[in-house]
């Protein structure tokens, strides 16, 4: 692509053309042929992503993990990684499996105890249950009652009440 052609890219995402949007906004988010700017590259991924576009949401996925323009939240991540994937973007599957991998990492064991919040925050209860978010089998969702842990598998998702491994009931906590 030369620079003429991001004009045309420019010229085209203007007019709410959805691939060109998520283009333009990678070429924001790298800094290629245009300057890095990651605002713009959030707000065009962003609307592209809404509109289902796979590359954008891969990319925008990319920004939450990395805290580009936005605070990091790697579980808003691994959810715009799982859309992608399911929508067969290419990479889509090694992401996923990396913020996966970063979540489990992440989070604190308090022996016994299982504790979620509505702002996403979870402790674990035993490392079964860390190596079962780890292998994306076990996840937090929310849904129309809230936030809650749920064992996942591509044909359908099924709440938990309490850790499968340990039994340790889930605790939840409200935030403000
Ligand atoms: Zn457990």
């Amino acid at each position: 692509m030369r620079h003429g052609d991001v004009n045309a890219l420019i010229d085209l995402a203007d007019t709410g053309d959805i691939n060109a949007m998520a283009q333009l906004g990678i070429l924001y988010l790298k800094g290629d042929r245009v300057e890095q700017d990651y605002g713009k590259a959030f707000l065009l991924l962003q609307d592209a992503a809404l509109a289902c576009d796979g590359d954008a949401m891969m990319h925008l996925g990319s920004m939450y993990e990395n805290g580009y323009c936005v605070e990091r939240d790697l579980w808003v991540a691994m959810n715009l990684y799982k859309k992608a994937f399911t929508l067969l973007v290419p990479g889509a599957r090694r992401a996923l499996g990396n913020v996966y991998e970063l979540i489990a990492d992440s989070l604190t064991k308090t022996e016994g105890r299982l504790c979620i919040s509505s702002d996403f925050q979870m402790t674990v209860c035993c490392e079964k249950m860390r190596d079962g978010i780890r292998m994306g089998r076990i996840t937090l969702l929310e849904d129309a009652y809230g936030i809650g842990l749920f064992q996942t598998s591509l044909t359908q998702d099924s709440p938990l009440s309490q850790c499968p491994f340990c039994g340790a009931d889930i605790e939840v906590f409200e935030c403000d």
